[in-house]
């Protein structure tokens, strides 16, 4: 079927292999969400051009007993097709708040302004998926304008009640990003309609910034839409110093990439926020 409508292609032995593995992988995750192998990093998502902590992103990691690190490119697909991704996501979405309570209780003030969690276009179209939301947010006491949640335009786009989950997730006063914006739709429509409140610029469009080529054109383009509609354009995947002048002075303000940090252990973020705060614009005018 992906190869186009009305084929026939003969069923070799590869392809049972590809099904097997993928079988195997599914019952592998399966038995991962209850035997600890899974846990989350957290990428800092900065403020240019001082580097400044803004929030950070909430990324899923599976250890394998056999096979190692698996990363989420490979088993969030098999997660999706297997209706798996439905459990898993509700245990990533409570242990990224669960987190983002103890940095403030840890942090205060410093703690990250927000947290990210990527939601797949099948949670989202799970009826009762913004109740769930809202019952985290109960349970685990973090106040609902710390938590973001990242949805692709694709997933948007899935129809069904997808905009309406948005829409009631979005009322409980919790963020929304279009994640990996200008690789799916980007249907200037549904900037108008999504309640949105961060567009994350694809990393596709941000390698190629430097070279004032057509990515540069768009990614120019992007903060002007962004800016007139009120929504904060995160640039994704910046990876050097000159991509981050370009994105500054294309008049971006909110940059994430190894540049700045890879993905870190909630520990490290416990010595990253602070060390990356504002520093104190108005110092206290008392002698
Ligand atoms: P994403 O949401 O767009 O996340 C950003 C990805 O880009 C992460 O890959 C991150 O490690 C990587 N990245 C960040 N900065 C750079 C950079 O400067 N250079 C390069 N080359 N890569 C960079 P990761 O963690 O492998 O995740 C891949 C994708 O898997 C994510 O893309 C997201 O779509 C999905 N994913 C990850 N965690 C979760 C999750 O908890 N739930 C769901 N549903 N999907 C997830
Ligand atoms: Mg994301
Ligand atoms: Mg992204
Ligand atoms: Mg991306």
């Amino acid at each position: 079927k992906g190869q186009g409508k009305g084929r026939q292609v003969v069923f070799d032995d590869r392809m049972d292999q590809r099904s097997a593995d993928q079988a195997r992988l599914a019952a592998d995750l399966r038995c991962a969400l209850d035997t600890d192998q899974l846990h989350l990093l957290y990428q800092p998502i900065v403020e240019m051009p001082d580097g400044t902590l803004a929030g950070v992103e909430a990324l899923v990691r599976w250890t394998h007993p056999e096979r190692g690190p698996i990363g989420p490119a490979v088993f969030i697909p098999a997660a999706e097709r297997t209706g798996l991704i439905v459990p898993l996501g509700a245990w990533i979405l409570e242990q990224a708040c669960r987190q983002a309570v103890r940095w403030q209780e840890e942090l205060g003030a410093a703690a990250p302004r927000t947290v990210s969690v990527n939601v797949s276009a099948r949670q989202l179209r799970e009826a009762g998926f913004a109740f769930e939301v809202a019952a985290v947010l109960g349970r685990t006491g973090l106040p609902p304008h710390v938590l973001t949640v990242e949805v692709t335009e694709t997933a948007v786009f899935d129809g069904g009640t997808a905009l309406e989950e948005l829409e009631a997730i979005a009322a409980l006063g919790v963020k929304i990003a279009l994640d990996d914006f200008g690789t799916g739709h980007s249907s200037l429509g549904l900037l108008r309609t999504c309640p949105a409140d961060v567009l994350k610029v694809d990393k596709s469009f941000v390698d190629d910034v430097t070279t004032d080529g057509p990515q540069t054109v768009v990614v120019a383009a992007l903060i002007g839409i962004c800016d007139g509609m009120r929504l904060r354009a995160v640039a994704e995947g910046v990876e050097t110093a000159g991509q981050a002048a370009k994105l500054h002075e294309l008049g971006y303000r909110y940059a994430q990439g190894y540049f700045y940090s890879r993905p870190l252990p909630a520990e490290a973020i416990a010595t990253y926020a602070p060390a990356h705060q504002p520093a104190l614009r108005h110092p206290a005018a008392t002698p």
